[in-house]
């Protein structure tokens, strides 16, 4: 599947529910979710009900959209959340919240995931003291995430999470001093940050 470039808010209004995608302005009254609550195209009014593959569908496709993965990763996180112990959906949900830009978005270095990872792909994080520039790793608990110690990084990610009220989740611990995060706990299934049924997500995924 290729990587879609059309615009991020038709995305959740298909939805019909916020996936933060725009940083900041999803927090402000100029989102449309906020002021249309139809689905984006001529037709938005007069779809019925929909139907089971569609709720399962749709829910899957929330998944992937808040986290900003496609088909082929996400599968892969779907074998490995089979392969846990527990229950499956909240195993991958958990797994894509550790994700290493999920991550830098929760604690507010950024507010959107694609601000988020790009700071990881150029390289502006080091994990337990080594250069990590992979959005997709998965933090393990003990991990200390570090950024470069440059005056000019570090100012910028504070000013950007002072913006954001300092978030900092449960499972998640900000030293305000030098901006480390560490990995406290794994989340748990209360952690996840996006609201979705994942039984439908394992029931789409496993037909
Ligand atoms: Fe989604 Fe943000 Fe656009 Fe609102 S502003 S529709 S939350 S991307």
């Amino acid at each position: 599947m290729g990587r879609y470039t059309g615009a991020k808010c038709k995305l959740c209004r298909r939805d019909g529910s916020k996936l933060f995608l725009k940083g900041t302005r999803c927090e402000t009254a100029k989102c449309p979710v906020e002021k249309r609550s139809r689905p984006p195209g001529m037709h938005g009014f007069s779809r019925g009900r929909p139907s089971p593959y569609q709720l399962r569908f749709r829910a899957t496709q929330k998944v992937k959209r808040y986290y900003g993965v496609y088909e082929q990763q996400f599968r892969r996180f779907f074998d490995m959340a089979t392969r846990q112990k527990g229950n499956t959906g909240e195993n991958l949900l958990t797994l894509l919240e550790r994700r290493l830009d999920s991550v830098v978005r929760s604690v507010g270095f950024d507010a959107s995931l694609a601000g988020a990872r790009q700071m990881v792909n150029h390289g502006r994080f080091e994990v337990n003291g080594r250069k990590l520039d992979i959005p997709s790793y998965i933090v393990r608990e003990g991990d200390v995430i570090r950024p470069k110690p440059q005056e000019k990084n570090i100012e910028e990610l504070r000013g950007s999470r002072e913006a954001l009220g300092s978030p900092a989740p449960e499972w998640l611990g900000v030293d305000d001093s030098d901006l480390t995060v560490r990995v406290l706990r794994l989340p748990a299934g209360d952690d996840v940050s996006v609201e979705v049924d994942e039984g439908l997500v394992v029931e789409f995924c496993s037909r």
